[in-house]
């Protein structure tokens, strides 16, 4: 499998080069030429064990030798890194609603679906530049930040630094990102917010100074490279679990092999849901992808429109990591709707105007905007019918019922959750109405997470649980302008 660059600069990539580049040289994401069919009967795949399917999706799609492939996979899908010997369970668990299931992405390190794709790049990349040093360079608005920095701790000849806005992420994710361990990683707030940290990154990146000092350093040079979801490689392993579900529910017999589903994801950057389309393309039975977004609804007027238009106010909601209004993996599925040409055209128009109109029809999927009122309310409605959300996964909930209202459409359908409940403790706790003690306000959300786990009869995650115990390693904050000599300073 060859790669191209979506603005059609950059043709013949390997696997290999698109992963350790990350990004193409006309700021374009790489693409696969086309996307591979199954060379294989659906039948035979939806048997396998969660790393065994993995190597039979991705092998297509890379340049990896079998042994290369295997030891990635093995390494990034070890049941010790994971909470649930299935990995990535689907459950029915709300009364009455046979037809409902959700695929649990949080059973990982960080308790987020991240952990699913951040567990192989590391791998991944190591196996595309074996002899290079790297330095992955990742803004966080939460999740990614402690994905990325457990799936690179402790990796050979890579180190990973994470930037958040210092006062942008939930008690909770900081708390996890400064007691980070392992002599690799290092954690920087920001006196910003999240766009002032992401544009601070992207400065660094292609700061012709830098790069040229770090052409320097160590044995043969040292280079930047990016864990957010630009990166191919973090793209494709999403696509497994995405075949995983459609087994596991063959399995427990809610459909038989060839039957349609529908999958609900809670979208922001576009990348989980998009590596539902490449599972449809590759030939799973997936009628609708149902994009589910909060009051940063962007791509839902994009799917009733034509229009992108980032030109609007951004909300703070209770699933921060939906808070987004540049969804840069939109930029992949306008390629495969048009073209490099039309591409180039609409992300200019971007850059520009802050919008841009697409003419190509998108009928795969099906937008929905779901409002902070909403998402609580499905949190407590499920719970009544005997399961606990997280907040984005009540998004993507809600926003599966309503499409069932809006088109009847009763097709199986299948929620994506995409993080633990205790990670947004407080929030799950407001909207199941639990009074009592003030919780939302304290340093680290011990309160809401006890309260939650005495409400609800689940156990809290060790990952959690042990947060309190774990002293704090990184302690510097940095300015915006700074941000430059504290990689040169703490990092190079
Ligand atoms: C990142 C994230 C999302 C959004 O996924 P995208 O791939 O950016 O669309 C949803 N929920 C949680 C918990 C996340 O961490």
């Amino acid at each position: 499998m060859k790669y191209i660059s979506t603005r059609g600069t950059d043709k013949n990539i390997t696997a290999k080069e698109a992963i350790s580049q990350g990004l193409a040289s006309d700021g374009g994401l790489y693409v696969p030429e086309t996307i591979p069919t199954l060379n294989q009967p659906l039948e035979a795949l939806l048997k396998l064990p969660y790393p065994a399917l993995a190597k039979a999706i991705l092998q297509p799609y890379l340049n990896f030798s079998e042994d290369e492939l295997t030891a990635c996979v093995d390494k990034a899908y070890a049941p010790s890194r994971f909470t649930h010997p299935k990995i990535a369970p689907v459950t029915t668990p709300l009364e009455n609603e046979d037809n409902i299931h959700f695929l649990e992405l949080f059973h990982g390190p960080t308790l987020a679906f991240k952990d699913m794709a951040l567990s192989i790049l590391p791998h991944l990349l190591k196996t595309s530049a074996p002899t290079e040093e790297l330095v992955i360079l990742t803004a966080t608005s939460g999740d990614t930040g402690k994905a990325a920095l457990e799936a690179f701790c402790d990796i050979d000849n890579i180190s990973i630094a994470v930037f958040y806005p210092e006062k942008g992420v939930s008690p909770i994710q900081k708390r996890q990102m400064v007691t980070q361990e392992g002599d690799n990683t290092h954690v920087f707030g920001v006196q910003g917010n999240f766009d002032d940290a992401q544009t601070g990154v992207k400065k660094i990146f292609s700061d012709p100074n830098l790069v040229k000092d770090m052409a320097q350093m160590g044995k043969s040079g040292k280079k930047f490279s990016s864990a957010n979801s630009i990166n191919i490689g973090r793209l494709l392993p999403q696509i497994v679990y995405y075949f995983y579900a459609y087994g596991q529910l063959v399995e427990k017999g809610s459909i038989q092999t060839g039957d349609p589903i529908n999958f609900s994801v809670p979208t922001g950057n576009f990348g989980n849901i998009l590596a539902g389309y490449y599972a449809k393309k590759m030939g799973l039975p997936i009628r609708k992808l149902i994009c589910a977004s909060n009051d940063n609804k962007v791509l839902y007027d994009f799917f009733q429109t034509g229009v992108y238009d980032r030109n609007r106010e951004f909300h703070c909601t209770i699933s921060p990591s939906m808070d987004i209004l540049v969804s840069s993996n939109l930029e992949r599925l306008l390629f495969h709707v048009t073209d490099a040409k039309s591409v180039r055209k609409m992300m200019e128009d971007l850059n520009t105007q802050g919008r841009f109109e697409c003419q190509a029809k998108t009928p795969d999927f099906y937008g929905v905007h779901v409002t902070e009122a909403e998402t609580r309310q499905a949190i407590f409605e499920a719970a009544q019918k005997g399961y606990i959300m997280d907040p984005h996964t009540a998004v993507a909930y809600y926003a599966g019922q309503r499409y069932i209202k809006e088109t009847g459409d009763n097709t199986p359908q299948v929620v994506i959750s995409t993080a633990s409940p205790f990670k947004f403790a407080a929030d799950v706790l407001d909207a199941l109405k639990v009074s009592g003690e003030k919780c939302g306000d304290t340093e680290d959300d011990t309160a809401a997470i006890r309260i939650l786990s005495e409400n609800s009869g689940m156990p809290i995650p060790k990952a959690i649980a042990q947060l309190a115990q774990l002293p704090v390693r990184h302690t510097i904050v940095c300015s915006v302008d700074d941000m430059e000599k504290t990689i040169r300073e703490q990092v190079l």
